[in-house]
């Protein structure tokens, strides 16, 4: 069966994610159905959902507005990179007062970290797929929490800036770089999940 993979759709980088999740696809050979979500309705039926980078709080008042909390928290895979990611923390560090979160993920986030736009970088990562290049905008840092079912999946050095969590069903993936311009790898491991 066609699985089908939404792509929040709201604000951030969307385009890019979308591209790298058919040529993932094409890859592992899995035929995918892209959805753009901007709606309740646009969710239904979705295997999995990718929340894209952004602004963490523009993004968590739109979805709000879209009444979204709700539909993307049944949603047993989800994928978040940057922004994304930050919804997904159950701890947030710098959060803003009127930023709401998903909180799934056993990782705490602090939100600016690197510091400002300027401040953005690529670097060379160790992940489980091989070297990588990662882009970091405005980029979180992820601390894993401790729990046993999150593992890391990418580094800069020691720091951990990729994260998987397995909680039975539920599969969530977490990263502070922006792995939809580089590289197909983690769009292929959420396909395969
Ligand atoms: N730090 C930003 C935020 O709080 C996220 C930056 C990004 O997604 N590129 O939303």
């Amino acid at each position: 069966m066609m699985k089908r993979i939404g792509v929040l759709a709201l604000q951030g980088g969307v385009d890019e994610h979308i591209n790298a999740l058919l040529n993932a696809s094409e890859k592992v050979q899995a035929p995918v159905q892209v959805v753009e979500v901007r709606t309740a309705e646009d969710m239904e039926g979705l295997d999995g959902i990718i929340l894209p980078g952004g602004e963490s709080t523009t993004i968590s008042k739109l979805m709000e507005r879209a009444n979204l909390f709700s539909p993307v928290l049944q949603v047993r895979k989800i994928m978040g990179t940057c922004a994304g990611a930050i919804l997904l923390a159950k701890k947030v560090e710098g959060a803003n007062l009127e930023q709401r979160f998903l909180s799934l993920m056993d990782i705490s986030i602090d939100r600016n970290a690197y510091g400002s736009q300027k401040e953005s970088f690529e670097a060379q990562l160790d992940t489980e797929f091989g070297r990588i290049s990662g882009v970091f905008i405005r980029a979180p840092k992820i601390t894993i929490m401790g729990s046993g079912h999150v593992r890391p999946l990418a580094f800069h050095g020691e720091e951990v800036v990729a994260a998987y969590q397995k909680s039975g069903e539920r599969h969530y993936i977490a990263l502070a770089f922006h792995p939809e311009l580089t590289t197909t790898k983690f769009h292929e491991f959420f396909i395969r999940l």
